[in-house]
């Protein structure tokens, strides 16, 4: 039986994870699940899955959560510190499904007692990652891709050498204002940018899939996982979701991975590595889809995409600066204090004013300057929002 830990078990990743597992329940032996506000949610799956532990982010969730777990022999415990300590019970398999950089801990515990770590959670590499990848070799674990993109490149490379790749090519839809005029962008509002359309995820992702600011974490995602240089990474927009990324190699050729746009194919990769099982996802019919189309990204449309570069050619602690103004200037627009264009605005800032303090960005990268740099972020973004961004 595998042991099996889930990070973020309540939301979209967390609960296409338990899908599979739920499918063959004989095969795994559930140690820890977390979530936050949806306490129902976690313990009805804490007692299904006979877990442990069960933990909520929030401190005082825990009188609720005990209660929803009466009667059963699940633990329950909560906050980030509970989170971290689940993390630190010995498992075969992690899955790291929390959304933003609240993942990276958990995620290095995991790592640390040499957890395989299912990574969706690509804010921690965009974070922290040489930490990470350092902390997984040290600790002889491994991280497996979760994200759909990464994934596919993953699978792209098997029995190949990472040093004859020339480029990795990786796609976006779009999102849900790719063909909006640009005029119409600036007022956009936070129910439009929820939606998806070919994707059902949770709703940060997905509004920053309609900003492409996740297309700019899953670029330097790529770089820190696979070790490629920022100038081998292109973006290509193909509306269909159906060629998750393509690898280039020195001879010319193009490996890519085909798929029907469902994160059930990442996560049961990841669970059955390094064998491939039956996973229940659509079959292509690819002529019944008929044609794939690609088109290059247009920076006056996604000015989000572009800052990917900047981050990493700046390198140090500028991933975690980045990350951090991200998720302020996602809350300040969700919370309606800045439009949706405002964002990359609003980040671009934040990561000008860091680089302007001298040595921030330049120091080693430890867990502790990680989130010192995470932290200065958000209140810069918060200053700069206070201040009216135009
Ligand atoms: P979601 O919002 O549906 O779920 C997030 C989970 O994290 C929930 O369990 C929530 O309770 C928990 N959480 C939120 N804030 C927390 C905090 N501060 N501390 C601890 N736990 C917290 O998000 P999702 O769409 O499942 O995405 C999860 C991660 O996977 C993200 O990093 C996302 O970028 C990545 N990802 C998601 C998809 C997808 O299809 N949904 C695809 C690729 C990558
Ligand atoms: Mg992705």
């Amino acid at each position: 039986m595998k042991k099996i830990s889930i990070f973020g078990a309540t939301g979209s990743i967390g609960q296409n994870t338990i899908d599979l597992i739920r499918r063959a329940p004989e095969d795994y032996d559930i140690v820890a699940l977390s979530g936050g506000r949806n306490i129902a949610r976690l313990a009805a799956d804490a007692r299904d899955l006979r877990a442990q532990v069960a933990v909520t982010a929030y401190p005082e969730l825990l009188d609720d959560l005990r209660a929803a777990l009466a009667g059963s022999d699940v633990e329950a415990a909560a906050g980030p510190q509970a989170i971290a300590e689940a993390a630190n019970r010995p498992a075969d398999w992690v899955m790291s499904a929390i959304v933003g950089a609240a993942g990276l801990v958990p995620g290095l515990q995991a790592l640390k007692q040499g957890a395989t770590l299912a990574l969706a959670n690509k804010e921690s590499l965009v974070c922290a990652g040489d930490l990470l990848m350092t902390t997984a070799r040290a600790h002889n674990a491994r991280i497996l891709p979760v994200d759909s993109e990464h994934s596919a490149i993953f699978q792209a490379l098997i029995g190949e050498d990472i040093s004859e790749v020339e480029r990795i090519i990786i796609t976006a839809s779009g999102g849900a204002f790719r063909d909006w005029p640009l005029e119409d962008l600036r007022d956009a509002t936070v129910a439009q940018a929820s939606s998806h359309p070919n994707w059902d995820m949770g709703q940060r992702i997905t509004i920053d899939s309609a900003s492409m600011f996740n297309k700019a974490l899953e670029v330097i995602e790529a770089k820190e996982f696979f070790g490629v240089s920022p100038d081998q990474i292109e973006v290509l927009v193909h509306p269909q979701s159906i060629v998750h990324a393509l690898v280039g190699f020195r001879d010319g050729a193009l490996m890519s991975h085909l798929g029907a746009p469902d994160m059930r194919h990442a996560i049961g990769y990841a669970l059955h590595w390094p064998k491939r099982r039956d996973l229940p996802v659509d079959r292509l019919d690819l002529a019944a889809l008929g044609q794939l189309s690609f088109v290059a990204p247009d920076p006056a449309r996604y000015p989000a995409l572009g800052l990917a570069w900047d981050v990493m050619n700046r390198g140090g602690l500028a991933g975690a600066v980045f990350n951090g103004a991200k998720e302020r200037a996602l809350d300040h627009f969700i919370a309606g204090r800045i439009g949706f264009l405002d964002m990359a605005r609003v980040v671009e800032q934040a990561l000008t004013s860091a680089d302007r303090q001298a040595g921030l960005l330049d120091q080693d990268m430890t867990l502790e300057t990680v989130l010192d740099a995470d932290h200065l972020a958000r209140q810069e973004t918060d200053r700069i929002v206070a201040a009216g961004v135009v």
